[in-house]
């Protein structure tokens, strides 16, 4: 017998939290998601959907809308700087024989295909609102909601926390729980028109920076630029375009320079450092379970952090339907999911780490495909 839960409250509407909802209020459950912000916030350039979070969103009914507003395809090339082809790495179809085993997207339209699917399966979104207090009660958990009209005090069977890598409810429930470490890389993107010679992921190796593209759609790409970093940067909007355009320079593949010409003062660029976090278990204190970046928050060296959050929300839909016991649940949950957390988070830093040292070729190449491989088994 599931465990009796009806009425949920998640906290954030990132990918983790709007996942959530989904799985949850499908099975019939009142689900109330709040999101601080005033409106969905997922602003940002593509986002790259590997098979493993393929099968995630397939597994989450959206999968049909991710392709009509993304792009998805096979394979992985890798180059040199001067653009000499040196390896082509396979993507397994993790679906099913039809759908390829790659994929990306803008991250907005991610957002909307999510959210659309989270109020479609029942779920009620509150804007601009927080919980300032969770308090547990017996069976049920009183929850102080800061929103547009005030606060107001509404009581919930369980919590989902999906409040993202600096996560308040984290701090305030699990005060010993590790800070996020900055990795010792920034991540560059920019949103720019796709080179017809561009039809699936492709990057290079062996130059000064990691650098990569995806197709997010027919007509364009985002491009990717892992770069060492002494400590977190905040780069000036102005000097944006000028710096990713110097760490492009020194690539004579043609078709970098081609990427290079097309950056222009319209462009979205993007710089942010990247940080790393894993909690250990349990992930869950009493009624309020914490999921997404909130507990794995990975540097995007396997492009999987989101795709580890929808997962996440799958499992522990999972586990609730399969469980009597709220507490039962929650510890199978951890236990399912902690290992593959750690595997996505400690693998993603030491390839960053191997990308930045000039012997590092064959490790990393060694650990990308092993790493691969574990993503691509059942969860
Ligand atoms: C540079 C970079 C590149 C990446 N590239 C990839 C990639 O290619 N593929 C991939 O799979 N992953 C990638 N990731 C990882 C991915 O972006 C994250 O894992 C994912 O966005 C986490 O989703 P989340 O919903 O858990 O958290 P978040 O996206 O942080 O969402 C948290 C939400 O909660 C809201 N919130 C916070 N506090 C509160 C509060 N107190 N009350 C109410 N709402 C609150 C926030 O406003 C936000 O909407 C990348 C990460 C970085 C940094």
């Amino acid at each position: 017998m599931p465990v009796q839960l009806t009425s949920i409250l998640i906290i954030g509407g990132g990918f983790s939290g709007l996942a959530a909802a989904i799985a949850l209020a499908q099975e019939g459950r009142a689900v109330t998601l709040v999101e601080r912000e005033p409106e969905w916030r997922m602003d940002g350039a593509g986002i790259s959907i590997g098979g493993a979070s393929l099968r995630a969103l397939h597994g989450l009914g959206v999968l049909p809308a991710f392709l009509e507003r993304g792009y998805a395809a096979d394979g992985t090339d890798m180059r040199a700087p001067d653009g000499t082809p040196l390896a082509s790495f396979a993507t397994p179809r993790l679906v099913d024989e039809d759908t390829p085993g790659n994929g990306a997207i803008m991250r907005p339209l991610l957002g909307e295909v999510l959210a659309e699917a989270a109020l479609a399966a029942g779920t009620e979104v509150r804007f601009a609102t927080s919980p300032t207090r969770l308090e547990e009660r017996g069976e049920r958990v009183l929850a102080t909601l800061s929103g547009p009209d005030g606060e107001r005090e509404e009581e919930f069977d369980f919590v989902v926390a999906a409040d993202g890598v600096y996560s308040r409810t984290r701090a305030e429930l699990f005060p010993a729980a590790p800070e996020p470490r900055f990795s010792g890389q920034g991540a560059w993107r920019a949103v720019l028109p796709r080179p017809a010679a561009i039809a699936n992921t492709t990057i290079w190796v062996g130059g000064p920076s990691k650098i990569g593209v995806n197709p997010i759609d027919a007509d364009r790409l985002y491009l990717f630029v892992n770069e060492a970093s002494p400590g977190r940067e905040r780069i000036p909007e102005s000097q944006l375009a000028p710096r990713l355009d110097a760490l492009l320079a020194p690539l004579p593949d043609p078709l970098v320079q081609e990427l290079r010409a097309s950056i222009g003062p319209d462009s979205l660029v993007l710089h942010r450092p990247m940080d790393q976090l894993l909690v250990p278990l349990p992930w869950h204190r009493g009624r309020v379970q914490l999921i997404g970046d909130a507990v794995h928050a990975t540097t995007p060296h396997l492009a999987a952090g989101a795709g580890l959050g929808l997962e996440d929300a799958l499992v522990l839909a999972e586990e609730l339907a399969s469980h009597a016991l709220l507490d039962d649940a929650l510890l199978a949950f951890g236990a399912r999911r902690f290992e593959r957390a750690r595997m996505v988070v400690d693998n993603s830093a030491r390839l960053g780490e191997l990308e930045a040292s000039p012997e590092g070729a064959g490790a990393f190449g060694a650990l990308q495909a092993e790493s691969m491989r574990l993503l691509a088994q059942p969860v």
